[in-house]
């Protein structure tokens, strides 16, 4: 059957990083993630204390380098990886772990800038909470977006206050809404990261979630099943309660419905998550990656849907 999605050239009914970052850069581009050594307000008590339930040691950012050691080399170690495969690859400089805006502007400035100066870089990433990007970390990252490709991804994970509240997100849905619009109107591009299986949601609030993001001025969006992981709060959670997890064929039946509500021009950056398999507790069919990946794209052509199809505006 020929694909007719727009934003596709292969067998993909929905719009894959990877076709973006080709059309944009007429290259193959990776991402190449660095610890920058931030912390998270919502750890130390400035928005909160013991930060999400669901976050890592590493501040969920497991496959991050390591931040004792210079950024620079960071990012050469995971370069000299990929080059060996794609010799003339792109890079992105992924700040990934805790929260990425959360230091003096002078701080911000350097990591960033140094990371800009490496061959092949082509642009960042920044990943942070919406309510930790003061007025003149706006202005900066408003000049830096015009001398390179600038992402700014902020965490959501859900719409729902009362699920936000039991994951200890501690921002509001106002405050995320806000930080999108000011993003916007410096014309920096905006990715969400959203997971499906937290504890007691039903599909519909997944959906719900999905449907409500489709509406915003956002670029990007990031989809991840819940990862319970050792030494976490959650992790409590589960051995007390044994909430839900959902089963592979649960996830991928709630993420098609979730792209058929996902406006078309949307990026999915990502589709499935990534858990490190030494710390991760449930559910282990997360580690099988690409089987989620072909999972997804077969039941999209069984029942013959593309991304953006029950998108109403
Ligand atoms: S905001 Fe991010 S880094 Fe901070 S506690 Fe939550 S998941 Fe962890």
């Amino acid at each position: 059957m020929v694909n007719k999605f727009k934003y596709s050239d292969s067998n993909k009914r929905y719009y894959t990083l990877d076709y973006f970052y080709k059309h944009k850069f007429n290259s193959k581009v990776f991402k190449a993630s660095i610890n920058g050594g931030f912390t998270c307000p919502n750890k130390d008590g400035t928005v909160g204390f013991g930060g999400c339930i669901y976050c890592s040691k590493l501040g969920s950012g497991d496959f991050g380098g390591n931040k004792e050691e210079e950024l620079e080399v960071q990012f050469e170690k995971v370069k000299n990886l990929i080059s060996k495969k794609w010799p003339n690859s792109k890079y992105i400089g992924y700040f990934q772990a805790n929260t990425n805006t959360y230091a003096p502007l002078n701080e911000l400035k350097d990591k960033y800038e140094r990371i800009l100066k490496l061959d092949n870089v082509v642009g960042l990433n920044i990943a942070t909470r919406s309510d930790s990007i003061t007025e003149e970390c706006y202005n900066y990252l408003e000049e830096l977006s015009k001398k390179t490709y600038l992402t700014v991804e902020l965490g959501l994970q859900t719409i729902h206050d009362r699920t936000s509240m039991l994951i200890n997100r501690c921002h509001t849905l106002t405050n995320f809404e806000e930080a999108v619009k000011k993003l916007r109107k410096r014309n920096i591009n905006v990715v969400v990261h959203i997971i499906n299986g937290l504890p007691y949601e039903t599909k519909e609030m997944m959906i719900d979630t999905v449907k409500y993001l489709s509406k915003l001025d956002i670029q990007g969006i990031k989809i991840h099943m819940l990862h319970v992981i050792k030494d976490t709060k959650l992790a409590e959670m589960y051995e007390k309660e044994k909430f839900h997890i959902l089963t592979r064929d649960e996830y991928v039946d709630i993420v098609c419905d979730q792209l058929e509500y996902l406006r078309e021009d949307i990026v999915v950056n990502r589709i499935t998550g990534d858990p490190d398999p030494k710390e991760l507790i449930e559910p282990t069919w997360t580690l099988k990656k690409f089987v989620v990946m072909n999972e997804i794209d077969k039941l999209m052509v069984k029942r013959d849907i593309y991304q953006g199809d029950k998108y109403t505006k």
